[in-house]
């Protein structure tokens, strides 16, 4: 254990937070004491008030502006937590996690790092705090969402439990939950439409054996996939950040994709949006006020944490994976299936944040119980997969192992 503090301490207070939090609190016998902080305080006194009439657990608050490390240092030292957990913006990743190393905390977060002006996400410089961590004497663990997060836990289940040699992966998420409105994100709409309209990108070794990436254009190219319990969806390549750590630690992967559904409405707004510059990340003049297009944009879109009460259907996330065991070929799909409503029901938050929150909580757990130990900077699929994939079983995102037809 690192350190003898008690508590954790959950940084932000949007749609994941809501549902992290209401998840630690169903664990406080593991967590013992909650502390929520985020910008705006008026939203963790929201939800602290619902876990008291809830869950009956009394949590505390505070206010922090997570891009200031000398306040977040101040904070960590008032409420000496074991762990803290960054649901805040991938933006707030180094200046979190530079305050854990000066307070000697573990840390844990679901997005890596992304710069406010630029729209490219890597875990460069979260890895390179490799280093600082060990000395510290503490750890990180990156991307502990569902992807990332989940997905990097079952390609390291399957990897550890299932398959002598992994060699292709497809992590596949279809959201084919309905919020009723002409266009709105699951998810904080800045980082989700960043996310969206970059170039796509998957990882291939070539005929050398060497990996690299291949670059395609936006939402280029589409597959039309079957998930279980759900049906047919149209499914595009982006890229995706776990594909870089994942190829990294899968044995013997000769080639990683990722794909998403999308609905047309969706495609046509975004297309549109783009097209008149409103996904824009660079600063614009509007009579006389500096304005970010994108960052405007969210202002009018519908707030995710709103969608909860009014979005209907299904998620399907997972991984086929084809690989060998014993001498011979193998293809599984690893996946969850979760329903908005029943997510709603529980947390008051839709699918999209239940399932990124659940997770979180969980990985917060293995750290603070010991069960994931060790002292620097680590992405999921690096540790044991069996606890986190026991917790998943219980805590509300059980999974299935589909065989599939390795034709
Ligand atoms: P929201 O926008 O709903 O919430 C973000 C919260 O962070 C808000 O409460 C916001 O405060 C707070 N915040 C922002 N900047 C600061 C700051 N400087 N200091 C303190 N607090 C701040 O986002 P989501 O809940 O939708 O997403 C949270 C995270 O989860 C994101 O990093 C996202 O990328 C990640 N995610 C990961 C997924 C996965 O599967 N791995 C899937 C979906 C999301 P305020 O209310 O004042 O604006």
């Amino acid at each position: 254990m690192t350190n003898t503090n008690t508590g954790i301490l959950i940084i932000g207070a949007g749609g994941v937070s809501r549902v992290a939090t209401v998840k630690c609190a169903m664990n406080i016998d593991t967590f013992e004491k909650i502390t929520l902080a985020s910008r705006t305080i008026s939203k963790c006194e929201a939800i602290r008030d619902e876990i008291l009439k809830n869950q009956g657990v009394s949590i505390d608050v505070a206010s922090v502006d997570a891009d200031d490390v000398p306040a977040l240092v101040s904070l960590i030292g008032q409420v000496k937590p074991r762990v803290v957990l960054n649901v805040a913006l991938p933006y707030q990743d180094l200046t979190i996690m530079d305050a854990c190393t000066q307070t000697g905390v573990d840390y844990v977060d679901t997005a890596n790092y992304e710069h406010p002006d630029e729209a490219k996400f890597e875990y460069k410089e979260q890895w390179a705090k490799q280093e600082q961590f060990e000395k510290a004497g503490v750890k990180a663990l990156l991307g502990s969402g569902f992807d990332p997060g989940v997905t990097g836990v079952f390609c390291a289940y399957a990897q550890q439990n299932l398959f002598d040699e992994i060699n292709y992966i497809d992590i596949m998420d279809c959201n084919a939950g309905d919020h009723g409105y002409p266009f709105a994100t699951n998810f904080n709409p800045e980082i989700n439409l960043r996310e969206v309209s970059a170039n796509g990108r998957y990882w291939e070794k070539n005929d050398e054996g060497v990996g690299e990436w291949i670059e395609t254009k936006p939402l280029e190219i589409r597959i039309d996939h079957d998930y279980p319990e759900v049906g047919v969806k149209p499914s595009y390549l982006l890229y995706h950040e776990e594909l870089e750590s994942l190829c990294k630690n899968i044995k013997g992967l000769k080639r990683i994709r990722f794909f998403m559904t999308f609905g047309d409405s969706y495609i046509q707004h975004m297309k549109c949006l783009e097209n008149v510059g409103m996904l824009g990340i660079k600063e614009v003049e509007h009579k006389g006020q500096k304005i970010i297009p994108i960052e405007f944009l969210a202002t009018l879109l519908p707030d995710p944490a709103s969608l909860g009460p009014r979005t209907v259907g299904k998620t399907n996330i997972g991984c086929i994976i084809t690989g060998i065991k014993d001498g011979k070929k193998k293809k599984v799909y690893i996946y969850n299936t979760c329903d908005h409503q029943e997510c709603y029901k529980e947390t008051g938050a839709q699918a999209v944040s239940y399932t990124t929150g659940v997770p979180a909580m969980i990985g917060t757990k293995m750290l603070y119980k010991g069960i994931w130990d060790g002292k620097g900077v680590f992405n999921i699929e690096e540790f044991d997969a069996k606890p986190f994939m026991d917790e998943l079983m219980t805590q509300g995102l059980p999974w299935k192992i589909l065989d599939l037809p390795t034709d």
